[in-house]
């Protein structure tokens, strides 16, 4: 509502003068109000499969003799779990990208790296539901994992990193790998089987873009903007059904803003989404990535 709320202090400031204090109260009202919200909403998302879980055993109980219905309800029981343990996550990410005393480690580092951590993190999921993830540098196809050195002489990781190493951004490289693997694990999501998701990283004009597409079920025009907002859902239905937090997009979006960057959507029913992270790029000049832990 639009009521304001406002707080009268009158002060003896002495001298026979008199002060009158007004504090506009809407603003914290306000952010109470949101506070509020978010832990009705966190106490619901955490109740539903907490009260599922607990049915189900019972119901697994009275099922004992029956060794198909056991594995069913069973299933049915891991499922609820792994759902309360993407939300705990993802409340921890939220936090870590909300709070006001999280530390931004910005340091050059390589957007493929990015990318392919974070589809290192879906590859199982992904597998799982026949959808083959591609991976691009400004065009160019490019494996979505480091090949291991065949002779064992080392691995990648110990010669440094590869002078060819694609578009380079400032950024918090947890932060990033956070926002891009949230992505990658919608598009995977949101997408029928046998699919593909396209992860792309690019370069143009000073900017870096990671983007990412997928042929899945797209978004109406009508969701597009509320999409990033904490617990909304196109779909709550479906999301329960497969397991979303509704917390992924408001936590990219999060890492992208805190780290100056942008996110767009495009996307088109029945069609596919496509999500696009924009970065500007890292002069090349200080190589950040090679520092030390321990500096500040
Ligand atoms: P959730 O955990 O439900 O996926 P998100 O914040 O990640 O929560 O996304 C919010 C909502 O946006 C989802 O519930 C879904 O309706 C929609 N959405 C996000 N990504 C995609 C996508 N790639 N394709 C279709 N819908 C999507």
């Amino acid at each position: 509502s639009n009521t304001l709320y406002l707080r009268v202090r009158i002060g003896d400031i002495g001298d026979d003068l008199y002060a009158i204090f007004i504090n506009d109260m809407s603003e914290q009202r306000r952010f109470e109000a949101v506070r509020r919200d978010f832990v009705t909403n966190v106490s619901h998302e955490l109740k539903t499969p907490a009260g599922a879980i607990a049915l189900l055993a019972e119901t697994v109980t009275d099922a004992a003799d029956d060794p198909d219905a056991v594995r069913y309800f069973s299933g049915r029981i891991s499922k609820e779990s792994a759902r309360l343990t993407e939300l705990v996550h993802h409340l921890i990410d939220l936090q870590k990208a909300q709070s006001p005393q999280s530390v931004i480690d910005a340091r050059r580092i390589s957007a493929l790296d990015v990318a392919r951590a974070a589809i290192a993190a879906n590859q199982t999921q992904a597998d799982s539901r026949h959808v083959d993830i591609r991976l691009s540098v400004n065009g160019q196809s490019v494996p979505t994992k480091v090949e291991e050195p065949a002779d064992g002489e080392g691995s990648l990781e110990e010669s440094g990193s590869p002078a060819t190493n694609g578009p380079m951004i400032k950024a918090d490289k947890e932060a990033m790998q956070t926002a891009v693997k949230n992505l990658v694990e919608n598009a995977i999501h949101y997408s029928p089987e046998h699919t593909t998701v396209a992860v792309g990283v690019g370069e143009r004009d000073g900017k870096v873009t990671i983007r990412v597409v997928d042929q899945g079920i797209g978004i109406p025009a009508k969701s597009l903007d509320r999409i990033f907002e904490r617990f909304y859902r196109v779909d709550p239905a479906r999301s329960r059904e497969t397991g979303g937090s509704g917390l992924g997009l408001a936590i990219t979006k999060h890492c992208v803003q805190e780290n100056g960057g942008r996110i767009s959507v495009w996307s088109r029913t029945g069609e596919g989404s496509t999500f696009t992270i924009e970065l500007p790029a890292a002069p090349d000049e200080d190589d950040d990535e090679a520092r030390s832990d321990e500096s500040t």
